[in-house]
């Protein structure tokens, strides 16, 4: 099957807000005519000045999105810190990260809070990119499948079958973000096609159509080699999507692979 491409940038805790929207303006003034779609996922401070140049450059969602790196499960209450999904929304946002390993291991986030997550996300009208993935430990150890199948597993628990296709899910080697180290195109590509026929035991046509992204250490050079494996559907980039010139060379080589 032929799935359309997608290029999520995680900009992770970085960019002020004027810093944020000088990236949309000179990004989109850039962009070329593509299949692929960016997806900006700035820090939530920065959200509204990201939803303003979005507007302003003109680029319609399937050029160009937005959306956050986390939120919570509830719609609103006595949550301290937190921001929900409507809030999102509420935005102009289309997409939300969640179950990010720095989010898993950093704050100690469990599947089922994951799964909680998703569900609530979908609810409101958000696509969320539902992250996995092994620890180097657990890759060494033989457990890659078991780890995967019980993200899978626990994450997407709370959502009706015919939901699933509107989930992104994006495959990411904990030992691959921010490292240097990315995963060979064989790796990723086992990896993502073992996380399709999981998903396929849900419902074999949505796994079809579902887009899964590969995450860790992509960068413009590696990137053409990754995005041509058969069930990569996309890239979820933090470091090199920092820099506007970077994240242009990604969304040219996403869309070469997408010929
Ligand atoms: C990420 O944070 O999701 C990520 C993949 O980071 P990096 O591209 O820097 O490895």
């Amino acid at each position: 099957m032929n799935r359309t491409k997608l290029l999520a940038a995680n900009w992770k805790l970085n960019k002020l807000t004027g810093e944020a929207a000088e990236f949309v303006r000179e990004y989109a003034a850039k962009l070329p005519a593509s299949p692929v779609p960016t997806v900006l996922l700035p820090t939530n401070t920065a959200l509204q000045a990201v939803a303003s140049a979005c507007k302003e450059s003109g680029k319609t969602p399937s050029e160009l999105a937005f959306g956050a790196q986390n939120c919570y499960f509830q719609s609103s209450g006595a949550f301290t810190g937190e921001v929900s999904p409507e809030m999102l929304v509420d935005l102009g946002c289309r997409y939300v990260v969640l179950g990010h390993s720095e989010r898993r291991a950093i704050f100690g986030e469990s599947d089922d809070l994951i799964g909680l997550k998703v569900a609530a996300a979908l609810k409101a009208g958000l696509t969320p990119i539902f992250c996995i993935g092994e620890t180097l430990e657990e890759r060494n150890a033989g457990k890659l499948e078991y780890v995967l199948a019980r993200q899978v597993k626990v994450g997407l628990a709370n959502i009706e079958e015919a939901q699933l296709d509107k989930v992104v899910v994006a495959y990411e080697p904990v030992w691959a973000i921010g490292t240097g180290v990315v995963a060979t195109p064989e790796q990723a590509q086992a990896a993502h096609k073992y996380v399709r026929e999981l998903l396929a035991k849900k419902n074999s046509e949505a796994a079809m159509k579902m887009q899964i992204l590969y995450g860790g250490s992509v960068k413009p050079d590696n990137c053409y080699e990754l995005m041509t494996q058969p069930d990569i559907d996309g890239a979820l980039v933090g470091g090199a999507s920092l820099k506007v010139d970077s994240l242009l060379e990604l969304h040219k080589e996403c869309t070469r692979a997408s010929r």
